[in-house]
């Protein structure tokens, strides 16, 4: 099985996933992680994106397709993987479909994390004070709503088509989401 985490900054979309992973042994793809792994270690695509991502915009659809595509073409993965913050465009929801069938998979659900703009503030401050990271100050998270707002629909709307999309109130406590997930996951399993 492969699922989407879907959401804005701060939905818990990460927190969701460790779980996901952790219960049915699946794998986490956050490009969020990969692009910040490429920041620490100052490589050449590092320096291209920081300053993009600190200003709370996406990074182009090519760079993050690269990213994915290795992971998808990962054996050890297959069937196993859980996209976390990744596709974020139509382009991108697209491109993912395309490089699955490619190797012989595709998306068997995609979980939408909904929560308001007040939430988001809250949770990202909360989180800066442990992760450290750059974009979560409440300016930038305020951008990174925006742009969730702006690039998210059309997504939504390719995934409603296809009856893959679900969608969960992100404001519930962590376990009670907890449990809703593992029930749309146990009836899709069958
Ligand atoms: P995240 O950790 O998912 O909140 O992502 C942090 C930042 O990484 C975003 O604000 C974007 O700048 C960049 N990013 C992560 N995933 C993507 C993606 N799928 N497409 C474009 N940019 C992304």
């Amino acid at each position: 099985m492969n699922l989407v985490i879907f959401g804005p900054p701060g939905a818990g979309k990460g927190t969701q996933s460790k779980f996901i992973v952790n219960k049915y042994n699946l794998y986490q793809l956050s490009t969020g992680d990969l692009l910040r792994e490429e920041i620490n270690n100052k490589t050449k695509l590092g320096l291209e994106i920081s300053s993009i991502m600190n200003a709370g915009e996406l990074v182009s659809d090519n760079i993050v397709g690269n990213l994915i595509e290795k992971f998808i073409s990962n054996e050890k993965y297959k069937n196993k993987i859980i996209f976390d913050g990744y596709p974020r465009t139509l382009n991108q929801a697209v491109n993912l479909d395309n490089l699955l069938n490619k190797f012989n998979q595709k998306i068997n659900l995609v979980l939408k994390l909904s929560v308001s703009l007040e939430t988001v503030k809250k949770r990202i401050l909360e989180r800066q004070s442990q992760e450290n990271r750059k974009d979560d100050n409440e300016q930038v998270a305020i951008k990174r709503y925006q742009t969730y707002e702006k690039s998210s629909k059309p997504v939504l709307e390719y995934y409603e088509k296809s009856k893959l999309l679900k969608v969960i109130k992100g404001e519930a406590t962590i376990t009670e989401i907890n449990s809703e997930i593992s029930g749309i996951i146990e009836a899709i399993k069958g």
